[in-house]
């Protein structure tokens, strides 16, 4: 009797993605890729016939950790493939890590899936090519990171992005929301928007239109926002540069059609700082435009990120910011103290601030902050806000508000009469706040 022949096992790939939402979207459509080939992917390096390392060349920190992620894959599985934002500088890589097998950079999805072919030949089974038209998400189910663009046009003095992932390049609108769509038919419930520099999505296009749903959509922030709008789940901004036509999307957001949230990476107050960043838009009167933003949306959580210790930042620089954050009261804040990365331009200002200053004004800038933060915070005690849940355990849930982007922001911690699922919306009563998180009871479902 012919018994039939029992499948090889597929072979199998460890994956380590570091680095920013950018770099897990990357990663992601690598291990769509080859999920479509019939790959598996294995939860440990040692289980695997292959390990793959998405690296992070952003800081110095950052290539510290990437460089050991590769060490602990070569220790534990031997066969690595490097890929990602330090894999621009590859001699960084194979210096240290000579026995690495490939190394790629940013957006190479292509060489890193050759080096794959090359190292474990592609598996031949038509069932494993049966894989969800959303692709393979690296995130919990409810969310997914939607990138819109790669690349910058801007060359901020202390940032290498341009460098390692070139300049601005857009994806048509129709692309960007045909992906959408496919995510929320998948079950997402949260887009998070990403790019470099989301205010600047289409500018290398031309804002040219592409056809979506027999109409044309401009690749623009603000037609493509109100489009992403129209799909009924939570729309979040992230990387959005303050220039003026920022202006019109708080519209949509005081309309219910995206979250009234905006993440807008500052990164100083001081003008004298600012114009040694090189930042965009930082002419513009950020004060008065955050004081209209709110007016005209008075649930909009603002968001930004500081850098303490630039080059050259004085005293008087740094009491500017502190000033600044008490005038515009932001919601959420996040602080890197400079780190002089290889290859960015502000290093050859000198005047570099000593560590221990720069250590002393990022506790200053947090603890201030914290106040801030705080007293926004407890402004929303007593409302009922909905709740997004990412976590459920046996005591209650973790979920985030409007106002919270997953990884970066505060939760709501919530108490609930039923067992909560992940991804479900309900709406909480604050109860409580703390410098970071709310807290409160589940009032509807
Ligand atoms: S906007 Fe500035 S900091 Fe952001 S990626 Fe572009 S150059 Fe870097």
């Amino acid at each position: 009797m012919n018994r039939p022949l029992r499948p090889q096992r597929p072979p199998r790939i460890s994956f380590v993605s570091l680095g920013c939402p950018k770099a897990l979207v990357d990663s992601e459509r690598i291990v769509t890729r080859l999920r479509a080939e019939g790959y598996e992917l294995a939860r440990d390096h040692a289980g695997a016939d292959l390990a793959i390392v998405n690296t992070c060349g952003f800081l110095d920190s950052a290539q510290a950790e990437s460089l050991a992620a590769v060490g602990a894959a070569m220790a534990e599985n031997g066969k690595v493939i490097v890929t990602g934002c330090m894999g621009a500088e590859p001699e960084k890589i194979t210096a240290v890590h000579p026995g690495v097998l490939a190394v790629s950079g940013p957006q190479q999805y292509e060489s890193v899936v050759d080096a794959v072919h090359c190292a474990v030949p592609r598996p031949h089974d038509p069932y494993a090519d049966l894989i969800p038209p959303q692709g393979i998400k690296l995130t919990p189910r409810h969310y997914a990171y939607l990138k819109i663009s790669d690349g910058c046009n801007n060359r901020c003095t202390f940032c290498i992005i341009p460098k390692l992932r070139g300049d601005l390049v857009s994806r048509p609108a129709a692309d960007v929301l045909r992906e959408a769509e496919r995510l929320v038919a998948a079950g997402v419930k949260e887009l998070l928007v990403i790019s470099q520099d989301t205010s600047a999505y289409g500018v290398d296009l031309k804002y040219a239109e592409s056809r979506w749903k027999g109409r044309p959509v401009r690749a623009k922030f603000i037609d493509l926002a109100r489009e992403l709008g129209e799909f009924g789940v939570w729309v979040r901004l992230h990387y959005v540069y303050p220039y003026p036509h920022v202006d019109a999307v708080i519209e949509l957001m005081a309309d219910g059609k995206v979250l009234p949230y905006l993440d807008v990476p500052f990164q100083h107050a001081s003008p004298a700082v600012l114009e040694r960043m090189r930042r965009p838009a930082a002419q513009a009167r950020t004060l008065e435009r955050i004081r209209k933003w709110r007016e005209q949306c008075p649930s909009l959580t603002l968001r930004s990120t500081f850098i303490v210790g630039f080059p050259g930042e004085t005293e008087a620089d740094f009491a500017a910011l502190l000033e600044w954050l008490s005038a515009a009261e932001l919601d959420r804040v996040g602080c890197f103290r400079y780190e002089a990365v290889a290859g960015a331009a502000a290093n050859a200002h000198g005047h570099a601030v000593p560590e221990p200053l720069k250590e002393e004004r990022w506790n200053r800038l947090m603890a201030h902050q914290q106040a801030i933060s705080f007293k926004r915070l407890a402004r929303r005690i007593g409302r009922n806000e909905r709740v997004i849940i990412d976590e459920v355990g046996p005591a209650g849930a973790k979920g985030r508000s409007k106002g919270d982007a997953p990884q970066i922001d505060g939760a709501v911690f919530v108490t609930s009469r039923r067992p909560l699922r992940v991804g479900e919306i309900a709406t909480v009563k604050i109860e409580r706040a703390d410098a970071y998180d709310l807290h409160g009871a589940v009032v509807g479902y």
